[in-house]
């Protein structure tokens, strides 16, 4: 492969703190690719690793001419590496994997042969999974039947990040936060044909699991987000008239949509409980009607900061740096439990302290809403990801790059 051709295929590998993983993985890889016999080039996405895992890439890429290591300045999760990683990947062809090897590049010709079978997302299913059955297995089965059940997409294993991709269509799929795990829903939105491969899995020897029991609630504010982003952005749309309905995000979308829709969504039921009450409680009642206001004040500058940040590729807005950069993770997180607590503790009150308990409550819904906005808006900027995490690009095909921090 010269300097300016691109290749056939990408694989992108995030990786956090996986200093013995990396050597021996990019070693089966290579492996594997050289037996496939097609271009292709593999791009390590260090997500801010705190051991030698960097070092190690460095050394491995003086001598590899097909290695691309990009650097987080930190920890930015394994979403953003996977987005960051199909931003620089050139291939047409995509495959993303675990940097622990959990999975087995030996599953990779499989997975490249079923996407030739006209599909666009071939997802893997660990279906004898190596991991604790308790604390890994049960709830990964329950997450994926929920996730199914939501979504409409009936994918056995939406965790596994053993995927095979058609470039085209997963450099559409927004991806931030912790939506990784809901690759193949958005995927279904920009109309990506799917089909699933039962795939190895192995445990881990070396370096240990970044996710603990916490990612259970994780993935249910994921779940309650992925279904507010699609209510925002999703416009059902049938622009051949042929029978495949396709939604679309952000291009087509009018800015008065989010104005009204959000606003009317989130201040209306406000307002009728509020004029409700007025008879019974006017504290109540006026705190009701103040938190409408407040929730259709926040509606419109997100949508107003929504709309800037589409229509000039920027974030231009005084909310995006703070929500992308300071929350770029999940907004939701930060502003979810202390909302859910506010609220829980205006409810306790209301016995022994009715003044107080509505204003609590108010707030605490208030909070958790701001949570919902942010994530708006980190799904608004989610293809900008790589402008606020990476660092450094080290390319086989060209010098060190240096990326500039932009803020
Ligand atoms: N990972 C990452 N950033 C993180 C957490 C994880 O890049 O903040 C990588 C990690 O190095 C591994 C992959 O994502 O390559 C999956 O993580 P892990 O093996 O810990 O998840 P599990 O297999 O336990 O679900
Ligand atoms: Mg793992």
């Amino acid at each position: 492969m010269n300097a300016t051709q691109k290749p056939y295929l990408s694989i992108v590998v995030p990786v956090y703190n996986e200093e013995e993983n990396v050597r021996p993985l990019y070693e089966k890889i290579r492996t594997v690719c050289e037996a496939i016999g097609r271009t292709y080039e593999v791009l390590f996405v260090d997500d801010g690793s705190q051991d030698n895992t960097f070092e190690v890439l460095s050394e491995l890429r003086n001598q590899e001419h097909h290695l691309v290591v990009i650097r987080f300045q930190e920890n930015a999760g394994q979403t953003a590496a996977m987005a960051a990683g199909f931003e620089f990947a050139q291939g047409e062809r995509i495959i993303s994997m675990d940097g622990d090897l959990q999975n087995d590049p030996a599953d990779i010709p499989q997975l490249l042969e079923k996407l030739d079978e006209d599909y666009d997302l071939v997802c893997g299913w660990r279906r004898e999974r190596q991991d604790k059955f308790w604390t890994r297995r049960v709830p990964s089965v329950a997450a994926n039947w929920i996730i199914s059940k939501v979504t409409g997409v009936a994918i056995h294993d939406n965790g596994c990040s053993l995927k095979a991709y058609r470039a085209e269509i997963i450099k559409q799929v927004p991806l931030y936060g912790e939506m990784h795990r809901f690759i193949p829903a958005m995927s279904k939105v920009v109309g990506a044909r799917i089909a699933e491969m039962v795939v190895k899995h192995h445990p881990r020897r070396f370096g240990t699991s970044k996710y603990g029991l916490s990612r259970i609630w994780r993935v249910i504010l994921d779940i309650l987000a992925f279904k507010l982003i699609l209510s925002i952005f999703a416009r059902q749309s049938n622009p051949n008239g042929n029978s495949l309905t396709q939604k679309s995000y952000d291009n087509e979308i009018n800015p008065k949509f989010h104005v009204y829709r959000i606003a009317a969504f989130l201040s209306l039921p406000f307002f009728i409980i509020g004029f409700l009450l007025i008879n019974v409680a006017i504290i109540a009642a006026l705190s009701c009607i103040g938190m409408g206001i407040s929730l259709m004040g926040i509606s419109l500058i997100t949508s107003w900061s929504i709309s800037k940040a589409q229509r000039e590729a920027a974030d231009l807005s005084p909310l995006a740096p703070f929500f992308i950069y300071r929350c770029a993770r999940r907004p939701i997180r930060y502003f979810g439990p202390f909302g859910t607590l506010l609220t829980a503790l205006g409810g306790i009150l209301t016995i022994g302290f009715p003044n107080v308990s509505p204003i609590l409550i108010n707030t605490g819904i208030l909070i958790f809403c701001c949570g919902l906005f942010g994530e708006a808006i980190v799904f608004a900027n989610a293809k900008r990801v790589k402008d606020y995490t990476v660092e450094i690009v080290l390319n086989a095909r060209e010098d060190v790059k240096r990326i500039e921090n932009v803020l």
